[in-house]
Protein backbone atom coordinates (compact mmCIF):
# COMPACT_ATOMS: atom_id res chain seq x y z
CA UNK A 1 0.00 0.00 0.00
CA UNK A 2 1.49 3.59 -0.64
CA UNK A 3 0.66 6.68 0.66
CA UNK A 4 0.96 10.55 -0.23
CA UNK A 5 -0.22 13.33 1.70
CA UNK A 6 -1.19 16.72 1.20
CA UNK A 7 -2.82 19.91 2.86
CA UNK A 8 -5.68 21.81 1.65
CA UNK A 9 -6.69 25.86 3.30
CA UNK A 10 -10.24 26.24 2.14
CA UNK A 11 -13.04 23.97 0.74
CA UNK A 12 -12.62 25.35 -2.59
CA UNK A 13 -9.04 23.90 -2.67
CA UNK A 14 -10.35 20.08 -1.35
CA UNK A 15 -13.28 20.77 -4.35
CA UNK A 16 -10.22 21.33 -6.77
CA UNK A 17 -8.16 18.13 -5.64
CA UNK A 18 -11.48 16.33 -6.29
CA UNK A 19 -12.29 17.74 -9.18
CA UNK A 20 -8.55 17.06 -10.59
CA UNK A 21 -8.62 13.53 -9.93
CA UNK A 22 -11.69 12.67 -11.40
CA UNK A 23 -10.50 11.88 -14.64
CA UNK A 24 -7.59 9.52 -13.69
CA UNK A 25 -9.90 7.18 -12.22
CA UNK A 26 -10.38 4.10 -13.68
CA UNK A 27 -14.44 2.98 -14.21
CA UNK A 28 -15.01 0.35 -11.35
CA UNK A 29 -13.05 2.20 -8.68
CA UNK A 30 -14.17 2.73 -5.23
CA UNK A 31 -12.91 5.34 -3.23
CA UNK A 32 -13.43 5.11 0.36
CA UNK A 33 -13.31 8.43 2.57
CA UNK A 34 -12.51 8.37 6.25
CA UNK A 35 -12.68 11.27 8.67
CA UNK A 36 -14.92 13.35 11.48
CA UNK A 37 -17.89 14.74 11.25
CA UNK A 38 -17.42 18.33 8.90
CA UNK A 39 -13.74 16.79 8.25
CA UNK A 40 -14.73 17.51 4.25
CA UNK A 41 -15.94 14.57 3.01
CA UNK A 42 -18.47 15.13 1.11
CA UNK A 43 -16.78 18.72 0.25
CA UNK A 44 -14.40 16.33 -1.65
CA UNK A 45 -16.72 14.09 -3.08
CA UNK A 46 -18.51 17.31 -4.69
CA UNK A 47 -14.90 18.24 -6.63
CA UNK A 48 -15.25 14.70 -7.93
CA UNK A 49 -18.76 14.97 -9.07
CA UNK A 50 -17.99 18.54 -11.06
CA UNK A 51 -14.67 16.62 -12.53
CA UNK A 52 -16.92 13.56 -13.90
CA UNK A 53 -19.22 16.95 -15.05
CA UNK A 54 -22.64 16.51 -12.67
CA UNK A 55 -24.14 20.07 -12.06
CA UNK A 56 -26.81 18.63 -9.45
CA UNK A 57 -26.31 19.50 -5.85
CA UNK A 58 -24.18 17.06 -4.08
CA UNK A 59 -25.17 16.30 -0.63
CA UNK A 60 -24.17 13.56 1.93
CA UNK A 61 -26.76 10.54 1.72
CA UNK A 62 -27.35 10.15 5.47
CA UNK A 63 -31.06 9.42 5.29
CA UNK A 64 -30.79 7.71 2.56
CA UNK A 65 -27.66 5.78 2.29
CA UNK A 66 -26.82 5.96 -1.25
CA UNK A 67 -27.30 7.96 -4.49
CA UNK A 68 -26.53 7.69 -7.47
CA UNK A 69 -25.90 10.21 -10.30
CA UNK A 70 -26.15 9.59 -14.01
CA UNK A 71 -25.74 12.60 -15.73
CA UNK A 72 -22.35 12.99 -16.26
CA UNK A 73 -19.35 11.66 -18.24
CA UNK A 74 -19.98 8.28 -16.31
CA UNK A 75 -22.27 7.07 -13.40
CA UNK A 76 -20.96 8.17 -10.04
CA UNK A 77 -22.47 6.54 -6.82
CA UNK A 78 -22.44 8.19 -3.22
CA UNK A 79 -22.83 5.66 -0.09
CA UNK A 80 -22.49 7.31 2.95
CA UNK A 81 -22.88 4.06 5.73
CA UNK A 82 -23.44 6.12 8.65
CA UNK A 83 -26.70 4.57 9.60
CA UNK A 84 -25.53 1.11 8.78
CA UNK A 85 -23.46 1.14 12.05
CA UNK A 86 -24.62 -2.65 14.19
CA UNK A 87 -27.26 -3.09 10.88
CA UNK A 88 -26.64 -6.12 9.83
CA UNK A 89 -29.06 -6.01 7.00
CA UNK A 90 -28.19 -6.52 3.42
CA UNK A 91 -29.87 -4.46 0.96
CA UNK A 92 -28.22 -5.00 -2.11
CA UNK A 93 -25.39 -2.35 -1.64
CA UNK A 94 -22.65 -4.58 -2.66
CA UNK A 95 -24.17 -4.55 -6.35
CA UNK A 96 -23.32 -0.47 -6.66
CA UNK A 97 -19.69 -1.18 -5.11
CA UNK A 98 -17.15 -1.41 -7.25
CA UNK A 99 -19.71 -0.45 -10.38
CA UNK A 100 -17.98 -1.46 -13.78
CA UNK A 101 -18.95 1.59 -15.91
CA UNK A 102 -18.79 4.30 -12.74
CA UNK A 103 -16.80 5.71 -9.73
CA UNK A 104 -18.43 4.47 -6.40
CA UNK A 105 -17.61 6.79 -3.44
CA UNK A 106 -18.22 5.93 0.14
CA UNK A 107 -18.48 8.02 3.41
CA UNK A 108 -17.90 5.86 6.51
CA UNK A 109 -16.65 2.69 5.16
CA UNK A 110 -16.13 0.98 8.55
CA UNK A 111 -19.58 0.80 8.83
CA UNK A 112 -19.69 -1.43 5.97
CA UNK A 113 -16.21 -2.86 5.49
CA UNK A 114 -17.07 -6.09 4.60
CA UNK A 115 -18.46 -5.14 1.41
CA UNK A 116 -15.55 -2.95 0.08
CA UNK A 117 -13.49 -4.51 -2.49
CA UNK A 118 -9.66 -4.56 -1.34
CA UNK A 119 -8.23 -2.42 -4.40
CA UNK A 120 -10.19 0.55 -3.05
CA UNK A 121 -8.75 3.91 -2.83
CA UNK A 122 -8.61 5.47 0.61
CA UNK A 123 -8.87 8.80 1.29
CA UNK A 124 -8.25 10.14 4.60
CA UNK A 125 -9.02 13.86 5.79
CA UNK A 126 -7.99 15.09 9.44
CA UNK A 127 -9.36 18.73 10.13
CA UNK A 128 -6.32 20.62 11.73
CA UNK A 129 -8.32 23.67 12.86
CA UNK A 130 -9.78 26.46 10.72
CA UNK A 131 -9.89 25.42 7.11
CA UNK A 132 -6.50 23.76 7.25
CA UNK A 133 -7.55 19.75 6.31
CA UNK A 134 -4.94 17.41 6.05
CA UNK A 135 -5.43 14.75 3.17
CA UNK A 136 -4.08 11.48 2.73
CA UNK A 137 -4.49 8.97 -0.26
CA UNK A 138 -3.67 5.44 -0.26
CA UNK A 139 -3.91 2.71 -2.44
CA UNK A 140 -2.56 -1.04 -3.68
CA UNK A 141 -2.80 0.45 -7.13
CA UNK A 142 0.77 2.32 -7.67
CA UNK A 143 -0.13 3.06 -11.57
CA UNK A 144 -3.29 4.84 -10.30
CA UNK A 145 -1.45 6.33 -7.18
CA UNK A 146 1.31 7.76 -9.35
CA UNK A 147 -1.24 9.20 -11.50
CA UNK A 148 -2.92 10.98 -8.91
CA UNK A 149 0.42 12.71 -7.93
CA UNK A 150 1.57 13.86 -10.70
CA UNK A 151 -1.58 15.68 -11.65
CA UNK A 152 -1.47 17.90 -8.31
P1 LIG B 1 -18.05 15.60 5.99
O1 LIG B 1 -18.72 15.05 4.76
O2 LIG B 1 -16.69 15.04 6.25
O3 LIG B 1 -18.92 15.54 7.22
P2 LIG B 1 -18.40 18.21 4.73
O4 LIG B 1 -17.63 18.17 3.46
O5 LIG B 1 -19.88 18.05 4.66
O6 LIG B 1 -17.76 17.15 5.76
O7 LIG B 1 -18.11 19.56 5.49
C1 LIG B 1 -16.84 20.12 5.60
C2 LIG B 1 -17.00 21.51 6.21
O8 LIG B 1 -15.73 22.08 6.49
C3 LIG B 1 -17.73 22.46 5.27
O9 LIG B 1 -18.51 23.33 6.03
C4 LIG B 1 -16.56 23.21 4.61
O10 LIG B 1 -16.92 24.50 4.19
C5 LIG B 1 -15.57 23.27 5.75
N1 LIG B 1 -14.17 23.39 5.34
C6 LIG B 1 -13.30 24.33 5.76
N2 LIG B 1 -12.08 24.16 5.25
C7 LIG B 1 -12.17 23.04 4.47
C8 LIG B 1 -11.20 22.35 3.66
N3 LIG B 1 -9.90 22.73 3.58
N4 LIG B 1 -11.63 21.26 3.00
C9 LIG B 1 -12.91 20.84 3.09
N5 LIG B 1 -13.85 21.45 3.83
C10 LIG B 1 -13.50 22.56 4.51
MG1 LIG C 1 -20.50 13.93 4.51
Amino acid sequence: MDCFSLETHSKDETMELGHKIASLLPNGSTLTFTGDLGAGKTTFVRGLARGLGITETVQSPTFNIMKIYMKGSRPLIHIDAYRLADIDTDIGLDEYIGYETGLTVIEWPEFIERLIPDNRIEVTILNKGGDNRSISIKSKDLKVLEGIKSCL
